[in-house]
């Protein structure tokens, strides 16, 4: 394949994230030479809770959000993951990031099932009462089915540590007892781990590290493009910043910026507002189309699902993909790229970095006892070499692209502790 841009593909795709994840399961489960019924189990959440949440608005008004909780499978531990406040939430995209929550607790090894939270809503049009209003509704409606030791939330995409802090705080009023093991992502002075902010960007450093590794790219001096700068995205651009990378563009959810000769990252981080939004601050930007096929040596979604697909896969140009964000590219996509022989590190091991910060956080919490942040990075960066190393072995021996042989080794566990309590 060469560097040649061509056109826009139609393509009839399917773009459902929770089809297209069942598929790569039961590929998994098939390779893995496991019964029909363990795909049953597993490709649907066991639990699967809808609240409709009443909030009172500034302007007198009440409003009703729509939130969810799902807990994918809890044979192995309590279910873990994030909770999402987005406009596009929807059940099926809650269902299948709390599979892929299965899964990355599976490749990293933590005692956890998978779980996932979302509430439709657009936290940057709602001010700081409203959003605390919110959150604490949320926790009152889901307060039966979660706890410390059965489903622990953490934050996602627009959610941060001022969420969890009310969040942990309605939910130790609920309990009469103070609960800080209840939410991960805590502010450090209500129980948080050092690195939690940001783990799921030294996890994506950790795996470029790897990855370039293998395609023999030197990190000094490569082209990494970033899509999305939220919390993963802006810490990353960081970490690849200090580590000597060029960093030649970067996007949020109105645009994106370009500059062959390297953006003045400490600029960018420094004008960025919460919700990770820089661009509007700029004239001279690029579509977040354009960015994706920009000529670069690493690039790496760090925003949302479905933005690598069958109609762009063909004109990417870099040689890896490392995926920060849940979902970014889908399973079409994934075998043109890997066709294309470009390594494709996938989301469920790329993007393990937070929930294991938050399996730390966990335990400190469980223990009373709190660590370094050294301690913390070391531990982090033992279980992402080890899981990566296992994800690309498997994929070598099996002959299959690092998603499918992710998804294996991810599922194994899960499978083997549902046959454990009979469950199949
Ligand atoms: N929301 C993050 C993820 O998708 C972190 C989940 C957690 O820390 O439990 O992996």
């Amino acid at each position: 394949m060469g560097d040649k841009t061509e056109e826009p593909k139609q393509t009839n795709e399917n773009l459902n994230v929770l089809v297209s994840t069942q598929a790569v399961i039961q590929e998994a489960l098939n390779k893995l030479g496991y019964p029909e019924e363990v795909y049953e189990l597993m490709k649907e959440p066991l639990r699967m809770l809808t609240v409709r949440i009443p909030v009172r608005m500034d302007d007198g008004s009440v409003k009703i959000f729509t939130g969810y909780r799902a807990q994918h499978n809890d044979a192995v531990g309590p279910t873990k993951g994030g909770i999402r406040f987005h406009p596009n939430v929807t059940e099926e995209e809650v269902k299948a990031l709390s599979i892929w929550m299965s899964l990355k607790s599976g490749i990293v090894d933590l005692p956890y099932g998978g779980g996932k939270g979302g509430i439709v809503c657009d936290p940057r049009e709602m001010s700081f009462r409203e959003l605390e209003r919110l959150s604490r509704g949320y926790v009152r409606a889901i307060s039966q089915l979660v706890g410390p030791t059965k489903d622990i939330p953490a934050p996602d995409v627009f959610t941060n540590s001022q969420i969890m802090a009310w969040m942990m705080d309605e939910y130790s009023r609920i309990r009469e007892f103070d609960s800080p093991g209840f939410i991960t992502g805590k502010p450090i002075v209500l129980g948080g781990s050092h690195g939690r902010e940001s783990a799921t960007a030294k996890g994506v450093t950790i795996c470029i590290r790897e990855a370039a590794k293998k395609k023999g790219i030197e990190l000094e001096g490569a082209r990494v493009v970033i899509q999305g700068f939220g919390n993963a995205g802006s810490f990353l651009a960081k970490f690849m910043h200090d580590a000597g990378a060029n960093v030649i563009g970067i996007s949020d959810a109105y645009g994106a910026l370009h500059d062959p000769d390297g953006l003045d990252i400490e600029y960018l981080l420094d004008r960025r507002d919460s919700f990770g939004t820089v661009t509007k601050l700029f004239k001279d930007t690029i579509t977040n189309e354009q960015l994706l096929e920009l000529d670069c040596d690493i690039l790496v979604p760090a925003a949302i699902e479905n933005q690598i697909t069958a109609k762009n896969a063909h004109n990417i140009k870099a040689q890896i993909i490392v995926e920060a964000a849940n979902g970014p590219t889908t399973m079409e996509a994934t075998k043109i790229l890997s066709e294309r022989g470009i390594l494709l590190v996938p989301d469920v091991l790329a993007s393990a970095g937070g929930v294991t910060v938050s399996y730390f956080e966990w335990v400190q919490n469980n223990q009373g006892y709190y660590w370094s942040e050294e301690e913390v990075e070391r531990k982090l960066e033992e279980i992402m070499v080890r899981s990566f190393e296992n994800v690309y072995q498997t994929s070598h021996v099996r002959q299959v692209n690092m998603r499918l042989s992710a998804y294996m080794v991810g599922v194994r566990k899960l499978a083997e502790a549902s046959r454990f309590r009979g469950w199949v």
